[in-house]
């Protein structure tokens, strides 16, 4: 038996297995959809959330030119993710549920 596969072997009988890696990456993947649906824009890298730019020698600062000076940038798959639920069935219900509420608040203002 050569290490690689004594290696491999033991990885096998150590490791989640194949099943537990999809558990794994699900449960990832629902984690980064509720982190996107909580916040939908993350701290911009380029500049760290500062909004400006400094050159390599730290003596001129200029907005940041991939966030434009917001300082934040959207989650990658934010769009998509929105997308998915505000044209979906869920987005609907959600939207139906404003729509009956804001019609209630309005009659109640009406009736006073
Ligand atoms: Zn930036």
């Amino acid at each position: 038996m050569t290490i690689i596969t004594a290696a491999a072997q033991a990885h096998v009988s150590a490791g989640p297995g194949l099943l537990g890696w999809v558990a794994i990456a699900i449960a990832a993947l629902v984690v980064r959809v509720l982190v996107v649906l909580v916040s939908t824009t993350g701290r911009c890298r380029k500049c760290r959330g500062r909004k400006i730019t400094t050159s390599r020698d730290g003596t001129r600062a200029r907005t940041c030119p991939r966030c434009k000076g917001a300082g934040r940038r959207p989650r990658v798959g934010s769009a998509l993710i929105h997308r998915m639920i505000w044209d979906g069935e869920i987005g609907d219900k959600i939207l139906a549920g404003q729509r009956d509420r804001n019609r209630q608040r309005r009659e109640d203002r009406a009736g006073r």
